[in-house]
């Protein structure tokens, strides 16, 4: 016997025959995430995963906290693998397991039931027999807990298969798809509340996300791109490693401010990011430009507002995953992902700088881009912005 941890994963049913790719790239990053553990080891045991630790006895506190946070995982059970399987001594090892998490007069009024599921139909007994005699076995030792079939408190699972299963605490995971498993895209990330919530939500449909910080030295300080990479940091730990290009952005944002209205600049200079973006994420296979733009919060997020930057990308897809929801639903999200309190901390970004305090709200795209037509060299600059971005990694 052995003590285990069940990894339960359920969306992947929905991907056809893309399943087994999802589950093998959900290993991998369960395994990449926990390789820092010597010992740990991640298999696929029918329709589930099970984490053991080949070296010695499995710390639940250490790795249930981080294998909860990735994504695609829908929930946890700290459990034990049983070789034996017979009827006395699945008993001995159920009650040794109940006892673990449930140590005698631990809590007032437990109750419990015992479920069984036998995917081996030659098992001598079927399911609810052996619930009947495990659940008495645990009743004859501890005169502290009662059986109610109606409402437990505690459902003990026994699942015979090539081995048996037992375990009896189910901990919730972040659900989703499993990280990876749905393409490649590329998040346009400021230090703010949104574009890190943006990111989040679309890594949690299984797509892989990197992200491109535009930095403006010496108008945006160093504290500034701190955010960005604490943001990152805080991104890793549900999705594994995580890249950031930090894009320097000084020349275009300056070319751009000369040559343009101050009330059209914003959309400009979003329509900058979102080329640079573009020319990143086709050169990464990319197939989309992830934004936290959410209609209505801002000047440059009315629906015209976005139209007039949109197509600034012509190859790839600009989505917005945040566009129907209010501040109050992504600042939720943002707290409970633990970005609220990062995207906070009071530090400028590019768009505060240089800015009109009252930038047009109904810009028209032709004029927009007649503008940007005239500006010279600002291609160029954009794409000497684009080579000289640095890479930075996150969560390794
Ligand atoms: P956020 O909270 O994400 O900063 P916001 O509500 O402040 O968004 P804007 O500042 O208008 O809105 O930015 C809209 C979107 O443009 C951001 O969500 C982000 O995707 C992108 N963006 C803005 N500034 C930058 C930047 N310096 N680097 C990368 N992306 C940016
Ligand atoms: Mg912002």
């Amino acid at each position: 016997m052995r003590n285990v941890l069940l990894i339960k994963y359920g969306e992947i049913a929905i991907r056809g025959k893309n399943r087994y790719l999802a589950e093998n790239r959900l290993i991998r990053t369960i395994i990449k995430r926990i390789e820092n553990f010597p010992g740990y080891m991640v298999y696929k045991e029918q329709g589930r995963l099970l984490a053991v630790n080949e070296e010695g006895d499995f710390d639940y506190e250490k790795i249930i906290p981080i294998v909860v946070n990735i994504l695609g995982v829908i929930a946890v059970c700290p459990g034990v693998e049983v070789e034996d399987q017979d009827i006395k001594s699945l008993q001995e090892k159920a009650l040794e397991h109940f006892n673990l998490h449930f140590p005698e007069n631990s809590e007032e009024g437990l109750t419990f039931k015992v479920f069984t599921k036998r995917s081996d139909k030659r098992y001598p007994l079927n399911g609810n027999e052996v619930s009947a005699l495990v659940g008495g076995y645990i009743l004859q030792n501890r005169e502290d807990v009662k059986v109610d079939v109606h409402e437990p408190k505690v459902k003990v699972h026994v699942e015979l298969r090539n081995n048996a299963y037992i375990y009896s605490k189910v901990i919730p995971g972040r659900g989703g798809l499993p990280y990876g498993s749905g393409g490649k895209a590329l998040v346009l990330m400021s230090g703010g509340i949104d574009s890190p919530v943006a990111a989040y939500l679309t890594a949690r449909r299984g797509v892989e996300v990197e992200a491109v910080y535009f930095d403006s030295p010496p108008y945006t300080s160093e504290r500034a791109k701190q955010k960005v990479y604490d943001l990152a940091e805080r991104l890793s730990l549900f999705t594994g490693n995580f890249r950031l290009y930090v894009v320097p952005f000084t020349q275009t944002q300056l070319c751009i401010y000369k040559n343009t209205p101050p009330v059209k600049m914003t959309i400009l200079l979003k329509r900058a990011m979102l080329k640079a973006a573009e020319k990143i994420a086709l050169k990464n296979k990319q197939s989309a430009l992830v934004t936290g733009d959410s209609i209505g919060q801002v000047a440059s997020q009315t629906l015209e507002a976005i139209n007039a930057i949109n197509f600034a990308s012509e190859e790839v897809t600009v989505l917005r995953p945040l566009t129907a929801m209010d501040k109050q639903q992504i600042i939720d999200v943002a707290r409970d992902i633990g970005t609220y309190d990062i995207s906070i901390r009071p530090y400028e970004d590019c768009c505060t700088v240089f800015v009109a305090k009252h930038p047009e709200t109904k810009p028209k795209k032709s004029i927009i881009e007649a503008i940007e037509r005239k500006i010279e060299g600002l291609d160029k600059l954009i794409d000497e912005a684009v080579k000289k971005a640095e890479i930075v990694e996150f969560g390794g």
